[in-house]
């Protein structure tokens, strides 16, 4: 039956209202029709799980007013199959749309994003695009992979009247009262007009196998009617997963439920399952997830991790995990809120932040163990998240050592694999008294760097840091086991007391008095330009490079500084010379007699560091005419 069928009494039912989609639900419409998505069965699995939504929901607004319940207060999902008319119908008793909840629920996509979401959808490979739907909210649309029509007609909880919603996926819906005799008594009937490819839908083998395999574990039963007249047969129960005990529960199970919960269609990389018990009792279940979300960087992302007070969803905004953990997902249970506890009165709960702090360790130690038992596994987890999880280390004070310990690092030792600060303090060298590293926005850029020269002579590993938010917390991080972080770029490099490889530490290198003048001469000549000249312990190949001055920002930071306009001028840098650069030396003896000459060098090589920097010249053409002098004067012109 579609609507201009439904409507032909018209004082019953006025004429449907016609609207069109939003355009960015038309492109996702044709987008998942056309193209993307392989995996259809999926489709099943996002129709349930709004049912199931909207079940709790209802629970929650029945807390406040009882009546909404009415005498039915039991929440279910009941799936009917039609072979004969090729029909497969979803019901739930739920909260139910209204009109004006209709048109916005089915007829537009209300989160931000939306559009960069499709971008990386119409990119993506065939299976990674169906791991990405479900992600965004979109879950309702993918009706149309497998319907040619959906009409939906629902019933407000509480309300007398029911309106109908009916689609054909191609650009437009139509909006109708409905007739209440055909609607159900409350709540939401979804019927999909399946395409003929999708017949199978209407098999009870195959759908009952569907929705055991993705939504056995939801918190609302599920029956299955095999033909319209035949009896309902319960296919899940709704008995909550986390409920149940651990040693009942299998990995599959597991991996379902977080499919359910994350809306991502990958395995969870590691599940923490518990029940706390003392002062406060709940019980958590979270998952770290096997792949990033998309939105994990989005400044708007919170947690996700679902608050249930005695099994009732609550809200998915309760904070129950710091930001640094925000790509955890999962819920907590507890027996210790009231039922009728506001959203607000739940942030400055007691309880709440117990059992935040309460998950935040269980977390972070069940992310410590599989360091230790399966290090490859955890190497994955730190890959993906890794970025977010050093957040915690400037936000987290208490918990900085066991993320510090936890963190992984690219370092001059590391190749292409990771090393724990617990590796890097062990093998430090005799002497050393610091962890060294240099921050930059481009690990190769780093890895070339002429500040870590004279760390690699000795040996001495620094940390690569090159993630954007390095840069704030290794300035605040203090020490790791006693020892301070120190940035190659920064201060005077202390290299003396540490022996360069194949070498005892006395045989140091020493300025000669010519350089120890040509020192001074060029501090002289850049002035105001800098804070300081001065030999180099931290060079070996180049003849100079520019650090920053003890005290202040290190160079990588004081950039990004500058850049989010967090400070005006920068600090005035140290140019440090190599003494023992054969090119310092000529230019120090020739420096000696022609003045001329040694000032165009001086500029030259403050221009040069800068070059080596990633910098520029602070005046090109000044640079291109010094440099065009010293060509002249070297090939005699
Ligand atoms: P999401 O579930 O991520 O919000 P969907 O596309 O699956 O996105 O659904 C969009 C919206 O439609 C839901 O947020 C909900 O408001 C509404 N909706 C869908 N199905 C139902 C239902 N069975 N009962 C009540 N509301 C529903
Ligand atoms: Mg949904």
């Amino acid at each position: 039956m579609n609507d201009e069928t439904k409507t032909a009494d018209v004082s019953a039912s006025p004429a449907p209202e016609h609207h069109v989609f939003e355009a960015d639900v038309a492109r996702l419409l044709h987008m998942m029709v056309h193209s993307v998505y392989s995996d259809k069965d999926v489709f099943l699995r996002e129709l349930i799980s709004n049912a199931a939504d909207a079940c709790e929901k209802l629970r929650y607004e029945a807390i406040g007013t009882p009546g909404l319940l009415g005498d039915d207060a039991a929440a279910r999902i009941t799936i009917t199959l039609d072979e004969a008319e090729a029909r497969l119908t979803i019901e739930d008793n739920g909260i139910g749309m209204d009109r004006a909840e209709l048109a916005e629920a089915l007829g537009t996509i209300a989160r931000s994003g939306t559009r960069a979401f499709m971008e990386r959808i119409e990119a993506a490979e065939k299976s990674e695009g169906t791991q990405l739907i479900g992600q965004f909210g979109v879950g309702f649309y993918s009706a149309f992979m497998v319907a040619d029509r959906v009409d939906v007609v629902s019933r407000k909880a509480g309300t007398d009247a029911a309106f109908s919603w009916s689609s054909d996926g191609k650009g437009s819906y139509a909006i109708a009262p409905a007739d209440l005799a055909d609607a159900p008594v409350r709540g939401t009937r979804v019927v999909l007009h399946l395409k003929d490819e999708a017949k199978s839908y209407t098999s009870k083998w195959t759908v009952e196998r569907i929705v055991k395999a993705q939504s056995g574990h939801i918190p609302v039963p599920i029956a299955l009617i095999e033909k319209p007249g035949a009896e309902a047969n319960e296919i899940a129960d709704g008995t909550a997963l986390w409920t149940k005990p651990k040693s009942e529960i299998g990995e599959e199970a597991y991996a379902e439920f977080y499919r359910n919960v994350s809306g991502q269609y990958d395995d969870p990389a590691l599940t923490v399952h518990f029940r706390a018990e003392g002062r406060h009792e709940y019980t958590a279940l979270a998952f770290v997830p096997g792949s990033q979300p998309f939105d994990l960087f989005d400044p708007d992302r919170k947690g996700r991790m679902k608050l249930y007070v005695r099994r009732v969803f609550i809200t998915d905004d309760a904070g129950l995990l710091p930001r640094y953990l925000r790509f955890v997902r999962g819920l907590v249970d507890t027996a210790d809120l009231p039922l009728n506890v506001s959203r607000e009165m739940i942030q400055e709960s007691p309880v709440l932040s117990a059992m935040r702090k309460g998950l935040t360790s269980r977390v972070l130690t069940a992310l410590e163990k599989l360091a230790e038992s399966d290090a490859e596994k955890f190497r994955t987890i730190w890959e993906t998240f890794g970025a977010v999880l050093k957040e915690g280390i400037y936000e987290d004070f208490e918990r900085r050592q066991q993320l510090l310990g936890l963190s992984r690092f690219r370092t001059t030792a590391s190749g292409d694999g990771w090393r724990s600060l617990a590796d890097y303090v062990k093998d430090m060298k005799e002497g050393q008294t610091a962890i060294y590293y240099l921050a930059g926005d481009d690990l190769n850029r780093l890895k070339a760097s002429p500040q870590l020269e004279g760390f690699r002579a000795r040996g001495v590993e620094v940390l690569l840091l090159a993630d954007q938010v390095d840069s704030f917390w290794v300035t605040m991080a203090g020490d790791f086991d006693g020892k301070p972080l120190k940035s190659v770029s920064q201060g005077a490099a202390d290299l003396a007391g540490i022996a360069k490889t194949g070498e005892d530490a006395s045989s140091q290198s020493v300025t000669t008095p010519t350089v120890e003048s040509f020192i001074g001469f060029a501090k002289t000549v850049l002035g105001d330009s800098v804070s300081d000249v001065r030999a180099s312990d931290r060079l070996t190949e180049s003849a100079v490079c520019l650090v920053a001055p003890e005290g202040g920002p290190d160079r990588a930071l004081e950039k990004l500084l500058q850049g989010a306009g967090r400070i005006d001028g920068a600090a005035k840098p140290v140019l440090e010379i190599n003494p023992d650069h054969a090119l310092i030396g000529a230019i120090a003896e020739k420096g000696k007699a022609d003045t001329a000459f040694g000032e165009d060098a001086v500029r030259l090589l403050f221009d040069q560091a800068h070059i080596l920097d990633g910098g520029k010249p602070d005046d090109p053409r000044a640079f291109a005419e010094r440099l065009s002098r010293v060509f002249e004067r070297a090939l005699g012109a």
